[in-house]
């Protein structure tokens, strides 16, 4: 396909790519991970961009890397010994080309507005993927929740609240949950929305079944990577039965991650945490998986207490550097389920050379980008987090309409629409990079689909 393209029109979208990445680079200082997301994404653009050269003339891509608006915050708070705490509250509202601003918000030390413009950009393509109109954002806080009390918990999330509320609504901007941020701090942050908008709207997501949730909804990301993964293996006539499975995290996406692929017979051999990873040669099955919810979400213990639970378990404390030895048990199948770049170039070559056939992302961004082109250039079926994890907000979309309509689903049939919604999501994406000469390419395909419909929605609504 490239050989047909005249020299010039290829020479001017590298031109116009690189003058993107170096702005990029120079009006976001110190912003690395929304500088490897940028490039992720716009270096594997360039076949949309030689075919609708309207997408340069209109500078399109350089619209879309600059969020429509970043707003920050300070939150104060009181601690349990009556000192006053400040942290730093965030909203990146990235784009509302296809939809009001719909993404997560997450509390995790290593928050900043890098990492939040990193998150709202790929939250942009993904959300595009789903089909539903919802933009792109992302927010959230430096505050650490490990080791606060409940009351604590509960004083932050009003505190944040207080400062977000005018900033979002149904119909502007609809926050959720990420790291940091389950079923229970949604409670306190819907609580403090209500209490100060005095009306009932579906203005966060994630909300309780008894109270405007939907069904679904905590599962919906971890279910639809595993649904996204039986997609792929599918077109090489193959199934999750009897595959070793490597997981990473022990959160919301790792837990249901492990239950969607228990259920459809793969066998998981590990989790982990910040701290360190257990290994599981016997496997997590549906009973020590409980164990895990309850250590996680309620006693929110570490993942070092699995070993000490269940016998031939072993735990090994995370190292650090650049290789992660969890990446290093034998598997066929891998399913990062944690945070950005947890994947190195070093970790890619070891799940490859130990065969590893399928990469699928739950997590955002896990595998840095020399990892993405190991396993393309190896034949293994990778799918980037933009499409894997979509199910999430893709629930998120369905508990907006059943808010705006008054009803509540049955989980069957919120579960049907998500199988549903994930294959097409896996036949457009796998479509797109055939259709733009990278069939097998899940991450060309993810993009160019993802970034064409907010293109052309950018188009239509102002063309300059
Ligand atoms: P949770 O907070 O529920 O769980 C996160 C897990 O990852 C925890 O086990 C946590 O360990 C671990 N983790 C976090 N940071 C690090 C780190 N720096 N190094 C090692 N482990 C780490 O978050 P979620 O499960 O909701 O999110 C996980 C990933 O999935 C994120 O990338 C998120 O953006 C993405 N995602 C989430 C969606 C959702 O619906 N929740 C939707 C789409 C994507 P510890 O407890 O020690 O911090």
């Amino acid at each position: 396909m490239a050989s047909r393209t005249p020299r010039h029109a290829t020479a001017r979208v590298e031109e116009h790519l690189s003058a993107l990445l170096a702005k990029v680079e120079m009006k976001n200082p110190g912003e690395p991970e929304f500088h490897q997301a940028v490039r992720e994404v716009a270096t594997t653009l360039r076949p949309a961009l030689l075919r609708y050269p309207r997408y340069v003339d209109e500078k399109i891509l350089e619209r879309l890397v600059e969020p429509d608006r970043v707003i920050s915050f300070g939150v104060n708070w009181v601690d349990d010994s009556g000192t006053v705490q400040v942290n730093r509250g965030f909203r990146v509202q990235m784009s509302s080309s296809i939809g009001p601003y719909k993404g997560g918000l997450r509390f995790h030390p290593s928050v900043y507005a890098g990492v939040l413009k990193f998150l709202g950009f790929e939250q942009t393509l993904k959300n595009s993927l789903t089909t539903l109109p919802m933009g792109g954002a992302k927010g959230g806080s430096d505050f650490d929740p490990k080791g606060r009390s409940e009351s604590e918990i509960r004083r932050f999330c009003q505190s944040f609240m207080t400062e977000l509320y005018p900033y979002i609504g149904e119909f502007t901007d609809i926050p959720a949950g990420d790291i940091g941020v389950g079923a229970r701090e949604i409670g306190y942050l819907f609580g403090q929305y209500k209490r100060i908008a005095k009306r009932f709207v579906g203005a966060i997501t994630g909300k309780g079944i008894k109270w405007g949730g939907s069904e679904i909804r905590q599962e919906a990301t971890g279910y639809g990577a595993v649904y996204f993964a039986q997609e792929m293996l599918r077109t090489r006539d193959e199934d999750l039965e009897g595959r070793t499975c490597l997981v990473s995290g022990s959160g919301n996406v790792a837990q249901f991650t492990v239950e969607k692929l228990v259920q459809l017979g793969g066998r998981v051999v590990t989790l982990s945490d910040s701290d360190g990873f257990i290994h599981d040669p016997a496997g997590v099955d549906l009973d020590k998986l409980e164990w895990v919810k309850q250590l996680k979400n309620e006693r929110r213990g570490r993942i070092s207490e699995y070993a000490a639970e269940f016998p031939h378990a072993t735990y090994k404390a995370a190292r650090g550097g650049d290789q992660n030895p969890m990446w290093s048990v034998p598997a066929q199948c891998a399913f990062p389920c944690a945070t950005q770049n947890e994947i190195s170039a070093k970790d890619a070559d070891t799940l490859v050379k130990n065969g590893v056939t399928l990469v699928v992302e739950g997590a955002n961004m896990p595998t840095v980008p020399e990892g993405i082109d190991r396993f393309i250039a190896s034949g293994v079926l990778y799918a980037p987090g933009k499409a894997a994890n979509a199910g999430g907000v893709a629930v998120s979309g369905l508990e907006m309409a059943q808010d705006m309509q008054l009803s509540q689903w049955t989980r069957e049939e919120v579960d049907a629409r998500l199988q549903t919604i994930m294959r097409r999501i896996h036949d457009s994406v796998r479509k797109t990079a055939e259709d733009y000469g990278h069939g097998g390419n899940y991450s060309v395909g993810a993009n160019i689909a993802g970034f064409v419909k907010v293109a052309d929605a950018m188009l239509d609504e102002s063309p300059i």
